[in-house]
């Protein structure tokens, strides 16, 4: 369909023309026949993969192409505006931050180059866990050292994509909440090599899910992992998850954009065509202004994501910009699916016009990977100076 006829010239024009095209080999069938299975998009991601996309964020010195961060939600927004879902393997993008910035130059030479060139995939973070929830320093998954290893003991919930990584990002405490000077400080973080562990101290059970995310739970039972596989500092660790995080927001937040777009050029189009009482149902306010509504919001929210992603480029503070794309770009995607699931009527549920999935899979992003009330809570407390509330 047409551009909306206003619209500005793209950035990153190029790396989206390639994304689009990538994508058009991938279209609703694909999508829906994996959903209906919840099966892995494995060609997808492989396509994904050897065109170099997701290595953009590596730098060229390891392999990568040494893109910024507005390139990499550029490629992510593409592939939510194609009708797919970049949750396969989005989190590869945003874990290998925390090695690159992190991780010694040892770790950074064995892993990154292997991520870039496709041969490791690293899709899988460990940090929720089911009795902390949000309250991550609550997390009770223990790493003890032991001469030149430390033995794990644990769970973790909601480990997305663990069955289709080879390695995990893994968060866990190494001096227990009541005895760490401050509850942030005595978490750890460790690359955990899964091929390695799975079978032993490692078992992975898959959650089945409203959507096909390949998410799981994962349990450690005295699982062995060697001690230079530590990433930084001894106990530093939930800063260096932090220090993650505006990456992440940044990148779901482009996503979420994505979807809103697919959303509202589907409405757009079906109000076109569909005629009831001898008119397109698009000539009724009733229809047409909910989707100029979804539209604006969501054009709103991506300046805010453009906003967060060139802070974040040029090394500046990011946190409240990066936390309002997130919870604008999210709401905007879903005002954006239930208009289009209304402009569609009854089809609006059938699969095979895509709606019900991706209105199913972009109310993910008001829950992860952080829920809109946290992000409220946080721009009360950190930017407007309220009380904290919890
Ligand atoms: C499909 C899926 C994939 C995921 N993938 C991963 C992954 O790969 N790795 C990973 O580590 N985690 C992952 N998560 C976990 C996700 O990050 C958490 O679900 C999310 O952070 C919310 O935590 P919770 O589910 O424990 O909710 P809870 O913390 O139990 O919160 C429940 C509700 O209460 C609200 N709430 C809690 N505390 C407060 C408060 N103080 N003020 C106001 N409201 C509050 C929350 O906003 C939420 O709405 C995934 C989750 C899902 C559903």
């Amino acid at each position: 369909m047409a551009k909306p006829q206003h619209q500005q010239p793209e950035d990153h024009a190029d790396i989206r023309e390639g994304v689009r095209a990538l994508c058009a080999r991938y279209p609703g069938e694909y999508w829906r026949a994996l959903d209906r299975e919840r099966a892995y998009p494995t060609e997808f991601v492989r396509a994904l993969t050897e065109a170099g996309y997701l290595g953009c964020l590596i730098p060229e010195a390891f392999g990568g192409s040494g893109l910024g961060i507005g390139a990499a939600a550029a490629i992510l927004e593409e592939v939510h505006a194609s009708g797919g879902n970049g949750a396969a393997c989005h989190a590869q993008m945003y874990i290998m931050g925390t090695i690159l910035r992190h991780g010694s130059a040892a770790q950074k030479a064995k892993f990154l180059p292997e991520i870039a060139a496709g041969r490791l995939r690293l899709q899988a973070f460990g940090v929720t866990e089911p009795t902390a929830g949000t309250d991550t320093t609550a997390i009770r998954t223990a790493a003890v050292r032991l001469g030149d290893r430390y033995v794990v003991n644990g769970q973790k919930v909601w480990t997305s994509r663990a069955e289709h990584s080879d390695l995990m990002l893994l968060l866990a405490r190494t001096t227990a909440r009541e005895k760490a000077a401050r509850k942030t400080e005595g978490l750890s973080v460790f690359l955990v090599d899964m091929r390695a562990a799975l079978g032993k101290g490692l078992t992975i059970r898959p959650i089945r899910t409203m959507i096909n995310h390949a998410t799981t739970e994962v349990f450690f039972d005295n699982l062995e992992v060697p001690a230079e596989n530590l990433i930084g500092e001894e106990g530093a660790g939930f800063r260096y998850i932090l220090d993650g995080m505006n990456a992440e927001r940044i990148l779901i937040a482009a996503e979420c954009i994505g979807d809103a777009r697919w959303f509202i050029a589907k409405a757009r189009g079906y109000a076109k065509e569909r005629v009831v009482f001898g008119r397109p149902i698009g000539q009724n306010q009733g229809i047409q202004f909910p989707i100029a509504r979804a539209y604006a919001q969501s054009e709103a929210a991506a300046l805010m994501v453009k906003r967060a992603a060139s802070l974040y480029e040029a090394g500046s503070p990011c946190g409240p910009e990066a936390n309002m794309a997130k919870l604008l770009a999210s709401e905007a995607s879903w005002f954006a699916a239930d208009t289009c699931l209304q402009t569609h009527g009854g089809f609006g549920f059938a699969e095979d016009y895509d709606v019900e999935r991706k209105f199913r899979e972009t109310r993910l992003y008001q829950v992860a990977p952080i829920s809109t009330n946290l992000i409220l809570a946080y721009l009360a407390e950190h930017v407007l100076g309220l009380p904290r509330s919890y």
